[in-house]
C-alpha cells in the first residue's frame, strides 16, 4: 500500500459524537480518525446541527457560501473533532439544520417535510467546498455516506469538467431520500444530459440513487450485503441500478473503535474486564440487576436488545417471541433498551409490567445504558430482516456478550455459529436462526441459553467471541484502494 497522502472530504449527516441516530455516525467518525491515523489529508464535512456546533472544539471563522437555491448567509463553520481532532466542516445554513427536533424527523417524530431542501442544500455546500470554491483547498476525493449526500456525485460533474474522484457508500439502501421529480429545478439539481431517469424512481426523485448512479466508485458495509442488494429481497428496488455497476461496488466491513468500546477502561462501568480477566464482568452483571430492578442472581441468564425497535431489526418478532422465552425457564432474565415504533415500545412496556423482576425496558437512547447492558448481560439478541453490517454484535462479542443473530448481511460475516466443529475449534462466536419467525428465533435463543448453563463451554465461547478484531485500520486500507481505484478511474477519463 502507497504511502501517498490524499485530500479527502469525507461527508454525511450524522458524524459522532457530534450527531447520531445509528451505525452511520459512528463509521463515519471511526473511518475519518483511521484515514488520518494513515497520514491521509482527511477533512469531515456535516451540517452544523445545535448540538455539533456546541460539541466541535477549535472553532475557526466562518467562512462565506455562495447562494444556494436562494438561501443566502450560508457559511462554512471550521473546526475539529473533539476526540480525534480531524477536522471537521461545519455547513450552517440559516433556518435548514438549527430548530432543534430530530435529524430527520421533526419533534412531533414524523419524517421533516423540508427534508428535500436541507440535503439538496447540504450537497450543493459540500461540492462548493470540494471544488475548492470556499477559500479551502480542493480535495482530491469526495466520499459520499448515504442519500442524504447522494446528490454530490452528480452535482460535482455538473459544477466542473475536472471534479474530484467521488465514492458512495451505502450504509442502509431501505432510506432513498425520495421526493416529487418536479422539485429538482428549485433544488438546483439539473441531471446531466437531460437524463432525468438517472435519478428517477417510480416516478419520484430519489437522491440515493444519484449517489448510485453518478460516483466513481461504490461501497457498502459487508461483503454480504454487496451481494445481497444485487437481489429483490434486499435491494428495495435498487438492485437493477446496483447490478448494472456491480464492477465497481466493493463491500468493506465496518470495524469498530475499541477506545470508546471496550470493558477494559470504560468510565461507565461498574468494574473492568477483559480477555483472561473476566471477574469484572459478573460485578457489571449484579451492578445491572440491582439497577434495573431485576432478580439479583449470578447464574441467570440476562438477554439484551439495544436498537431501534423497527420492522429491519425484527423487534415486532423479538416482542411475539418474548412471553415465550421468558416462560420456558423461570431465572431468564430480558432488558431492552431503545426506540422505534410507537405499537412495539408500548408492547415492551407492557411486558415488563407482566413480568416484574425479569423484565427491564428502557425506552430512550443513552451510550452510557448500551455499554452498561453490553457488559452486564449474558446474551444480546440482534435480529435482523436485513442488516447492511449491524454494530451491535461487534459492540457484544468484544463485552463478551454472545449475539444470537440472523445471518443475513454483516451479521453473517462476523458472526460464526456454534456448533461442535466450530466450538471444537474455537472458532465458534454466536447463535444462528435462519426464519424470520419467532419459533425460529426462540429455537436459536434456547441453543443459546443450554451452552451458557455449560460455563466451561460458555467461557470458551465468551473468549473466542472477544478475540475477534474488527479494525477500522484494516478497513480503512481497503477504503484507500477503492479512492485509487477512482483516481485512476478519472485520470484515465481526461483528454
Ligand atoms: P443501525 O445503524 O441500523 O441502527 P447498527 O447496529 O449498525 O444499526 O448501529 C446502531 C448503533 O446505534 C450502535 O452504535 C448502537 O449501540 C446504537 N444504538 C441504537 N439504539 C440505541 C439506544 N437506544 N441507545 C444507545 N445506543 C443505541
Amino acid at each position: 500500500m502507497s504511502t501517498v497522502s490524499r485530500r479527502i472530504l469525507l461527508a454525511a449527516s450524522e458524524i459522532f459524537p457530534l450527531a447520531k441516530t445509528g451505525g452511520l455516525a459512528d463509521a463515519t467518525a471511526a473511518l475519518g480518525a483511521a484515514l488520518a491515523q494513515l497520514g491521509q489529508d482527511v477533512q469531515f464535512v456535516m451540517p452544523a446541527y445545535t448540538q455539533a456546533l456546541e460539541t466541535v472544539v477549535d472553532l475557526q471563522p466562518a467562512i462565506a457560501l455562495p447562494v444556494i437555491n436562494g438561501l443566502e448567509g450560508g457559511l462554512v463553520l471550521p473546526a475539529r473533532m473533539p476526540d480525534s481532532g480531524v477536522p471537521i466542516n461545519l455547513i450552517d445554513i440559516p433556518a435548514l439544520y438549527r430548530d432543534g427536533g430530530g435529524l430527520y424527523v421533526d419533534a412531533n417524530g414524523n419524517e421533516r417535510q423540508d427534508n428535500p431542501e436541507r440535503f439538496a442544500a447540504l450537497a450543493q455546500a459540500i461540492s462548493h467546498l470540494a471544488l475548492g470554491e470556499t477559500g479551502l483547498a480542493a480535495f482530491d476525493i469526495v466520499h459520499c455516506n448515504d442519500w442524504h449526500t447522494g446528490l454530490v456525485p452528480l452535482l460535482l460533474n455538473n459544477f466542473s469538467h475536472h471534479p474530484p474522484a467521488s465514492i458512495f457508500t451505502i450504509h442502509n439502501i431501505a432510506f432513498q431520500g425520495l421526493c416529487p421529480l418536479a422539485l429538482m429545478p428549485a433544488l438546483g439539481v439539473d441531471v446531466p444530459g437531460g437524463r432525468i431517469d438517472r435519478i428517477e424512481f417510480y416516478g419520484q426523485a430519489s437522491f440515493l440513487k444519484a449517489g448510485l448512479e453518478f460516483a466513481d466508485e461504490l461501497t457498502t458495509v459487508s461483503p454480504r450485503y454487496a451481494e445481497e442488494i444485487q437481489t429483490p429481497d434486499f435491494g428495495f428496488g435498487m438492485e437493477g441500478v446496483i447490478g448494472a455497476r456491480r464492477e465497481r461496488l466493493t463491500g468493506i466491513l465496518n470495524g469498530i473503535d475499541t477506545t470508546f468500546w471496550t470493558p477494559l477502561r470504560s468510565p461507565w462501568l461498574a468494574a473492568s474486564y477483559g480477555p483472561g480477566a473476566m471477574g469484572g464482568k459478573a460485578l457489571c452483571k449484579q451492578w445491572l440487576q440491582q439497577r434495573l430492578g431485576l432478580a439479583e442472581n449470578p447464574a441467570a441468564p440476562l438477554m439484551a436488545f439495544i436498537g431501534r425497535l423497527t420492522w429491519q431489526k425484527m423487534a415486532d418478532v423479538l416482542l411475539e417471541a418474548a412471553p415465550a422465552y421468558l416462560a420456558a425457564e423461570g431465572d431468564r432474565q430480558f432488558a431492552l433498551l431503545g426506540s422505534g415504533d410507537r405499537s412495539i415500545e408500548e408492547g415492551f412496556i407492557h411486558l415488563a409490567k407482566a413480568f416484574p423482576g425479569r423484565v427491564s425496558v428502557n425506552i430512550g437512547y443513552s451510550e452510557p445504558d448500551a455499554q452498561q447492558l453490553h457488559a452486564g448481560s449474558d446474551l444480546l439478541i440482534h435480529g435482523s430482516r436485513f442488516e447492511p453490517c449491524g454494530l451491535t454484535q461487534l459492540y457484544a462479542m468484544h463485552f463478551g456478550t454472545i449475539p444470537i443473530v440472523r445471518p443475513v448481511g454483516g451479521l453473517a460475516d462476523t458472526v460464526v455459529d456454534v456448533s461442535p466443529e466450530t466450538l471444537a475449534l474455537e472458532r465458534a462466536t454466536g447463535f444462528y436462526f435462519i426464519e424470520p419467525t419467532a419459533q425460529a428465533m426462540l429455537e436459536g435463543i434456547d441453543r443459546a441459553v443450554a451452552l451458557y448453563r455449560q460455563p466451561e463451554r460458555w467461557s470458551t465461547l465468551q473468549a473466542t467471541a472477544m478475540s475477534q478484531v474488527f479494525s477500522w485500520e484494516k478497513a480503512a486500507v481497503s477504503y484507500l484502494r477503492v479512492y485509487d481505484r477512482a483516481l485512476a478511474g478519472r485520470a484515465a477519463s481526461r483528454p
